[in-house]
């Protein structure tokens, strides 16, 4: 890496996957971007279930070629010990995938070597400063009463091109098709969660496979345990000055539905387009039509993510009753199957 310029257009702060990404969408735009990172370990283990939105925009970017990655061609969304179910199929949604599984290392791997090289510090002035940092640790948020166990899973038949989302009593439980095996994302009480990462694999495949039941087939492996405390923090205001959030740095969710960085692939994208046509990366009204842009569709993420985090959760009978009903009626009805695949394909604003 280079040093930075005196003068930057914008500055870009954490080169997580959002910041790489809006650095990339820059490149032609013809305004100076330099790149700043804390250079903070990536996680071990991070499966992501990239939308197929989030595939248009990363071939876009360039960055998709060569991003080893595994389709998911059907959703399976049930709940345990209850009725109701629904599958969602990448018809039902007009694409040929209804997401891909990478891991969080392999795309930003991709994202750096596609950017090259770029001016970097944390020095400089910069007419725009974006802040693509992650989870703001000084923003307390709502801690949810649950932590993520992350996991590799092998099983017996190996896993093909189905995910599944399951609703337990604990927690919402995903297990994400991943290059023959699955990704696990399962939400549970953190002394629970605390427990189970450092169980003895005998217990943990039994306990999981009691949890999950018998349609994800038989758990004989688990790899890369690790627990991630879960909050969900949203920044009462995007834009101060000439300074702009995106990405988690703007709002961290519970990834329950997969929604937190496809959301900030789509913030890094529209403020590409919005910084590239102004005059002014860093003006007032440059920033504000930015923050318009982008209410509609990260509202109304953050509200259905935070409502499967808690509404699904609970062993309530009504409550889940309601969910039976719920699911059962997606199933039934293609029209709100197809609004719900759409929805959390493309963001409230379908891509161009
Ligand atoms: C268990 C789990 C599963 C998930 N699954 C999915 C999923 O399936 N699909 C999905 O879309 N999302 C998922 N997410 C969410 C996703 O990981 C995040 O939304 C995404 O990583 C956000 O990217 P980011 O670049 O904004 O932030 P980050 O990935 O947190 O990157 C931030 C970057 O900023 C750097 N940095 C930090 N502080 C500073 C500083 N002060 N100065 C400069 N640089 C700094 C860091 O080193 C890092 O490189 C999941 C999250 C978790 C926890």
């Amino acid at each position: 890496m280079t040093s930075l310029p005196l003068r930057v257009d914008v500055l870009v702060r954490g080169a997580g996957p959002v910041g790489c990404a809006l650095a990339l969408a820059l490149r032609r735009s013809g305004l100076r971007v330099a790149l700043a990172d804390s250079a903070s370990p990536p996680p071990v283990f991070r499966p992501l279930a990239l939308s197929y939105a989030s595939r248009l925009i990363l071939e876009r970017l360039g960055a998709w070629a060569d991003l080893p990655v595994t389709a998911i061609e059907r959703i399976v969304v049930s709940q345990a010990g209850a009725f109701g179910r629904t599958r969602l199929d990448a018809a039902d949604a007009g694409v040929p995938a209804l997401g891909y599984v990478a891991d969080y290392s392999a795309l930003l791997g991709r994202l750096k070597a596609a950017l090259g090289d770029l001016p970097s510090s944390t020095v400089g002035e910069a007419r725009c400063i974006v802040h693509a940092e992650g989870a703001p640790q000084e923003l307390e948020g709502k801690r949810y009463a649950q932590d993520a166990l992350v996991a590799l899973l092998h099983t017996e038949p190996p896993s093909a091109a189905t995910a599944f989302e399951r609703f337990t009593a604990g927690g919402p439980l995903a297990l994400l098709p991943f290059a023959g095996r699955h990704a696990l994302i399962w939400s549970m009480r953190p002394a629970r969660a605390r427990e189970l990462v450092v169980a003895d694999e005998r217990q943990f495949l039994a306990e999981l496979a009691a949890a999950a039941g018998s349609t994800v087939g038989r758990p004989i492996k688990v790899e890369h345990r690790t627990v991630q405390a879960l909050a969900l923090k949203v920044r009462s205001t995007r834009v101060a000055g000439n300074e702009v959030y995106i990405g988690n740095a703007a709002q961290t969710l519970h990834p329950v539905a997969g929604q937190g960085l496809n959301l900030g692939l789509r913030d890094a994208w529209d403020l590409a387009r919005v910084l590239a046509a102004a005059p002014d990366p860093g003006a007032a009204a440059t920033l504000a039509r930015f923050a318009a842009q982008r209410r509609l569709d990260a509202g109304a993420t953050i509200r259905i993510t935070d409502f499967l985090a808690g509404g699904f959760a609970g062993t309530n009978p009504l409550l889940r009753a309601a969910r039976g009903a719920a699911l059962t009626a997606l199933d039934i009805f293609p029209a709100p199957r197809r609004f719900f695949a759409r929805r959390m394909i493309f963001g409230a604003s379908a891509l161009p």
